[in-house]
């Protein structure tokens, strides 16, 4: 299964994509699945999982939570998390059967919230997964991530980080059967590139800065 387990809609201000736009991209690029994953919202998730009529495409009710720390990607979530201390954050994404991950946690970028705060061989019994592969880090973010999580014997979760249509599925997580209990057994594995990456880094930026 290839699944691209971070993305964005409209409802995320420094992205563009429509729901339908991002489902019918997603299927075109060949994956089998996807988590949605807005800021603070799952809005557009919800969009998408309805818009989706195909049972075999899998569409995951995510979220990027921004905490105290760094931000947080839910997944198979039932309610929207509010956004807030970390410790509060993982342990309502818990209460809800859902997964956590740490978005990015090893990202060096102007915005000194992407990178993860706490040393992550304290926190690692607290989530399920890190971001391993982001297709928006620069170089060494993500081989710096894969050693951590080698390391400290921490699932893989990759994804693109897409908030515009050229960078759907630039990266995915790559596993059989369910994601799940590939998670749990920490038998994921990622393909990704990030040559697209700071072009949409800088739209984003740009949106961020001017809409
Ligand atoms: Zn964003
Ligand atoms: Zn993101």
């Amino acid at each position: 299964m290839k699944y691209d387990l971070h993305m964005h809609t409209h409802y995320s201000k420094c992205g563009n994509l429509k729901p339908e736009l991002l489902l019918k991209i997603a299927k075109k690029r060949g994956l089998d699945g996807i988590a949605v994953t807005d800021h603070n919202t799952i809005k557009g998730a919800l969009e998408v999982k309805k818009l989706n009529k195909n049972k075999k495409f899998e569409v995951i009710v995510g979220e990027e939570i921004s905490t105290n720390v760094g931000e947080v990607l839910a997944y198979y979530l039932k309610k929207q998390v509010k956004k807030g201390d970390f410790f509060s954050v993982v342990d309502e994404v818990k209460k809800q059967g859902a997964l956590a991950s740490l978005s990015h946690p090893f990202r060096t970028s102007l915005n000194p919230n992407h990178r993860f705060k706490l040393p992550i061989e304290k926190i690692k019994n607290r989530v399920d997964a890190m971001e391993v592969f982001n297709a928006r880090n620069l170089p060494g973010n993500n081989e710096m991530s894969q050693r951590t999580a080698k390391k400290l014997n921490l699932a893989g979760t990759a994804g693109s980080d897409a908030h515009f249509s050229f960078e759907i599925a630039k990266a995915y997580t790559i596993f059989d059967g369910n994601l799940r209990q590939a998670i749990k057994k920490n038998e994921t594995k990622f393909k990704g590139t990030i040559i697209f990456g700071p072009f949409g880094g800088l739209l984003s930026f740009l949106r961020n800065r001017f809409l």
